[in-house]
């Protein structure tokens, strides 16, 4: 830190610094030179040769909501809480998307699956699931984070809207539709063979749930 004169006033300091900068801009004091012009046209020809470059270019106006967006394959839109097979749904109410959330966007309450009214295969299930859109981000960190790939995000980017409650989607507007073939829960798991070896997930030969044995070491 530079000593300074206690002496010195405010607008003396603002003196100095003004004319301190006058003679940067000058070039007498170091800073950055002039840019060098590149062009020989005066500096309106230039602009309007911008102008007229632009009008023989493609038009990218996009006729939306006339002709709907298609968005990337991957684009990372509205949510979705995914069904088994037959129509249970995957969520287990875990909280863990809720956990990943940067923006604190995801709400989950679980309630109790019993073998009267079971909403899912696991014990628990998503009771209340909301998803605040004004504070969601589009991340993915929770699509990452759920472990029964129940959360997935669908490629619905219009969502709008003139009030802020209707901007927070709950349960049932997030839930997958029925498929021809699914119920809709509460009911007894109906899963084939296949699909009961996916929900239990046994892990893989050679995958990292394995547990290492002194073979293998
Ligand atoms: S996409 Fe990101 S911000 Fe949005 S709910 Fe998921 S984790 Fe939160
Ligand atoms: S969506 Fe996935 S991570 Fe979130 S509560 Fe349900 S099972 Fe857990």
């Amino acid at each position: 830190m530079p000593e300074q004169d206690p002496m010195t006033t405010g607008q003396e300091k603002g003196l100095a610094q003004a004319s301190r900068g006058a003679v940067e801009r000058a070039g007498g004091g170091g800073g950055a030179a002039a840019p060098v012009r590149r062009s020989l046209l005066p500096a309106p020809g230039q602009g309007f040769g911008v102008t007229f470059g632009q009008m023989f270019k493609k038009v990218t106006t996009e006729q939306y909501p006339e002709t709907p967006k298609v968005t990337k394959p991957r684009y990372h839109g509205r949510h979705v809480l995914n069904r088994h097979p037959d129509g249970l749904e995957k969520c287990v109410g875990c909280e863990l998307c809720a956990w990943a959330c940067p923006a604190d966007a995801i709400y989950v309450e679980g309630g109790d699956n019993t073998e009267d009214e079971r909403y899912s295969p696991g014990e628990r299930y998503g009771r209340v699931y909301q998803i605040n859109y004004l504070r969601c981000i589009f991340c993915g960190l929770c699509i990452e984070a759920c472990p029964t790939r129940s959360l997935t995000m669908s490629n619905d980017f219009e969502l709008a809207d003139d009030n802020r409650g209707d901007l927070i989607y709950t349960k049932e507007q997030l839930m997958a539709p029925l498929l021809p073939g699914m119920e809709a829960p509460p009911h007894a798991m109906r899963l084939g063979e296949d699909e009961k070896a996916y929900y239990v997930r046994e892990p893989e030969q050679g995958s990292p749930a394995e547990p290492v044995t002194a073979e293998r070491a």
